[in-house]
């Protein structure tokens, strides 16, 4: 069917997520008929290169034999059981999996990764009231932070356009300053930044850790915030601060888990652990819906009794889906045969060095940075409308890239090769300068 046929037929049934619906009277939008590694092929035969990641959820390009043949095969077996009362090998093996990975053995499903932050913020409340501290029941997040948009999720998230008209909804928690490394001051480094900000989250937890149950961050990137980066000496001070005031450490691992920012996950690079870890996006690759939140042995003990009011009663319908699981364990096969983190090192090194770095060196971008597989950088002086300007843009040099306000990012899948990197290059180049030039 033509792309102008689909097109009708979408506005008219479907309600796009994050979307001014009218916009699509001047915007495109695109229908997808297949995938081919880090391409996107429209129904017209057009191409595009994934330069997002589908929304940071692709890790290995789309229509990966392998992911796919896990999936198949699990289809011939069981599709879907519920998980209370029921278990299965595919749960099973990637919750034992992602325990010896993080040293988090307890593994609790959902299906998005707001559901993930959703479960980890009750169940750090809940083991405070289970262990007699039931005051302790706010939270603690970052300025600019992104946790997902359900209700709990944006009481711990700092972005105005998703928050302010739910704000009558939303409950108070304290938001700190955050340790983006671009806040440097005259003479100071990314660890100053760092230090500058674990002083203040100290005072915030000083003054009201009697009724803080948990302290939520990205881990090393602010994603939703521009690709904010900022130095693992934020990590670790957090840590030793939360053990201190007797607040819980949720790391939201759910974009930079999985390799994205250059180890398996995060945490790793500041030698800190979490007591509850939220994983989705790239954990199935992006095939499908699955997200996990992690915890510690302290933790899960403080549920285990007799009496019901103490368990963890939540649940979704498809959680633990078995489908989805078994495409989770395909993505931790590939990560380990192809040796994934250090391939990819070699390769964001080369990236960097090569055809990016027209990039770093463009006149009209600052703060070009790098971490693990994100690149991202600032437009100077970006008119207004630049993001959808760009988009547009890009679109016509067979790219997708969708910049946040006018920072500019990259968040390939791995498998991106030094052609498709050069290529990547030269259209954003070329898609910058049509419209910086007016
Ligand atoms: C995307 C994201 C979420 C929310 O995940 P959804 O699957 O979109 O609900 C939460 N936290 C971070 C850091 C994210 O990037």
């Amino acid at each position: 069917m033509s792309n102008d046929t689909l097109l009708a037929r979408s506005l008219a049934a479907v309600w796009h997520p994050c979307t001014q619906m009218k916009h699509h009277e001047t915007l495109p939008l695109i229908p997808i008929s297949h995938g081919d590694g880090v391409w996107l092929v429209d129904s017209d035969g057009r191409r595009y290169l994934d330069a997002v990641s589908s929304w940071w959820v692709n890790l290995f390009g789309h229509n990966e034999p392998r992911i796919k043949a896990a999936i198949h095969s699990q289809l011939d077996r069981i599709e879907h059981v519920m998980l209370a009362g029921f278990t299965h090998e595919p749960v099973i093996e990637l919750s034992e999996r992602l325990g010896s990975l993080t040293g988090l053995g307890h593994a609790f499903y959902g299906s998005d990764g707001a559901s993930a932050t959703e479960i980890a913020l009750k169940m750090a409340a809940h083991f405070w009231r289970n262990t007699g501290r039931p005051d302790k029941s706010r939270f603690v997040y970052l300025q600019d932070s992104y946790h997902g948009e359900t209700l709990g999720a944006l009481s711990v998230t700092d972005v105005p356009i998703f928050r302010d008209a739910y704000a009558p909804l939303i409950r108070d928690n304290f938001m700190v300053m955050s340790p983006d490394a671009r806040q440097a001051q005259a003479g100071e480094s990314a660890v100053d930044v760092a230090e500058r900000a674990a002083m203040q989250l100290e005072q915030t937890l000083a003054a009201h850790h009697q009724e803080i149950a948990a302290l939520i961050v990205e881990p090393l990137v602010q994603g939703a915030a521009g690709m904010a980066l900022y130095d693992a000496h934020y990590l670790r001070r957090a840590r030793e601060l939360c053990d201190r005031y007797q607040i819980l450490l949720i790391a939201d691992e759910i974009a930079v888990g999985f390799g994205r920012t250059g180890t398996m996950f995060a945490c790793e690079q500041a030698g800190i652990r979490p007591d509850l870890m939220c994983l989705s996006k790239g954990i199935t690759a992006g095939y499908l819906p699955l997200a996990v939140v992690l915890c510690s042995d302290t933790l899960y003990t403080a549920f285990y009794d007799d009496s019901s009011t103490r368990a963890f009663l939540h649940s979704h319908s498809y959680t633990g889906n078995p489908l989805a699981c078994a495409a989770a364990l395909a993505t931790l096969d590939i990560f380990r045969d192809d040796a994934v983190i250090s391939s990819n090192r070699s390769k964001a090194a080369a990236f960097s060095a090569g055809p990016f770095a027209a990039l770093a060196a463009h006149p009209r971008i600052r703060n070009w940075r790098q971490q693990g597989m994100i690149w991202a950088g600032d437009v100077s002086d970006a008119p207004a409308g630049f993001a959808r300007q760009l988009f547009l843009a890009a679109l016509q040099h067979g790219l997708l890239l969708r910049p946040i306000g006018a920072t500019l990012y990259f968040m390939p899948p791995y498998i991106l090769n030094g052609d498709d990197a050069a290529l990547l290059a030269h259209g954003t180049l070329a898609a910058l300068d049509s419209v910086l030039r007016p």
